[in-house]
């Protein structure tokens, strides 16, 4: 830049931006068309969104975002009413616009356990709650996710069912752990990596693993584990946790949830941002998700930290089933106002799109 070549030396980036106190466009090659019609509650596949709080570049800003062809394709940073867009511009006002979630534990129990939970109920939840990636554990459908031929009976269960965009990891069991062929043929198909059990798995069809099979790990991120059941094996009545099914179904309200919580410990909007997209990203080896940045998918998520609501009956609630959530009755903080899926906005204002246009993710 003229300023600082003048000075003799290169400034930072960003350092220029604030000096200058004007627009910084950072600005990416695109290729890739929007789906059908239906997928989006706006009419328009090449638009900006903006507003005072978009996290992006390790900042949090006024900055405008440019969506064109499904991806982000420039980011704007500075005083973005100044800025002359040519395209029409969504503006957000002081809600924050940050990556779309990424939940790398989430059961979406089909084939085999619609009656628990599904693609289409688990995706629309998901997408009214910010999510914009899920990536379905290998169990707790039927068969679990351990073969070739098992992935390919998830993908068909899932067609046209994707709100927004899932991945699945596949099953590391006895049967295929000392079978390097069947391994690396779920690995060929496109699982993005592996699941075992140390302990228990809590269902029969997907046996436990021991020490000869993996090395334990180490995780620093969160996800749901929504897992849900029938509501009948939740014991309601009984009340007895240690005979109830013992997963959680939450899916929808874990950025509230998260927020509600951390926000005591002075989490930051950067740290939630890494917590719940970043990292995800990066487990999953999702390499153009994550953050908002140019080139990337446009996944993203508008919400208000601040506003309050409480999650009583009257709420929607788009989980399979809506009355055994661990979150009912609770005070919570962050309303989502939009979630957007390669471009699409999937949802808004208490609405869906109507067609389901996200799409499976394979790993190459
Ligand atoms: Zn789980």
């Amino acid at each position: 830049m003229v300023m600082a070549a003048a000075k003799g030396r290169v400034l930072p980036l960003l350092a220029v931006a604030a000096a200058l106190a004007a627009a910084l466009l950072y600005r990416a090659p695109f290729s890739k068309s929007l789906g059908g019609e239906g997928c989006s509650l706006l009419p328009h596949d090449h638009f900006w969104i903006a507003s005072e709080c978009v996290v992006t570049l390790g900042r949090v800003g006024p900055a405008a975002v440019e969506v064109k062809g499904g991806l982000i394709n420039a980011i704007a940073v500075g005083d973005y009413r100044s800025f002359l867009l040519r395209r029409p511009v969504v503006d957000y006002g002081d809600a924050v616009i940050m990556p779309g979630l990424i939940d790398v534990h989430a059961h979406l129990d089909e084939p085999g356990r619609a009656e628990w939970e599904g693609f289409s109920t688990g995706t629309r939840a998901a997408a009214a709650g910010g999510i914009t990636t899920l990536v379905d554990m290998p169990l707790n459908s039927y068969p679990s996710t351990v073969s070739e031929e098992t992935l390919k009976l998830k993908l068909d269960a899932a067609k046209d069912k994707l709100h927004v965009d899932v991945g699945f990891w596949g099953g590391l069991v006895p049967e295929n752990a000392l079978n390097p062929s069947a391994l690396e043929s779920l690995l060929n198909a496109g699982v993005l990596g592996l699941k075992s059990f140390m302990c228990p798995s809590g269902i029969n069809d997907f046996p436990m693993t021991n020490s000869t099979h993996i090395e334990d790990g180490h995780i620093d991120m969160l996800s749901s584990d929504h897992s849900p059941s029938a509501p009948d094996l939740k014991l309601m009545e009984e009340g007895n946790f240690l005979r109830a099914w013992g997963g959680i179904s939450s899916l929808q309200f874990v950025l509230p949830v998260t927020w509600s919580h951390g926000k005591k410990y002075g989490i930051s909007l950067n740290q939630l941002a890494s917590w719940w997209s970043e990292r995800p990203a990066m487990l999953a080896g999702l390499k153009k998700k994550g953050a908002i940045l140019p080139g990337y998918r446009a996944d993203i998520v508008v919400w208000k930290p601040e506003a309050q609501f409480h999650l009583d009956d009257s709420h929607p609630v788009y989980h399979k089933h809506r009355n055994i959530s661990a979150y009912l009755g609770k005070q919570l903080s962050g309303k989502i106002l939009s979630t957007f899926v390669g471009g699409n906005l999937v949802f808004a204002e208490d609405k869906h799109a109507k067609a389901a246009c996200g799409a499976p993710i394979l790993a190459k």
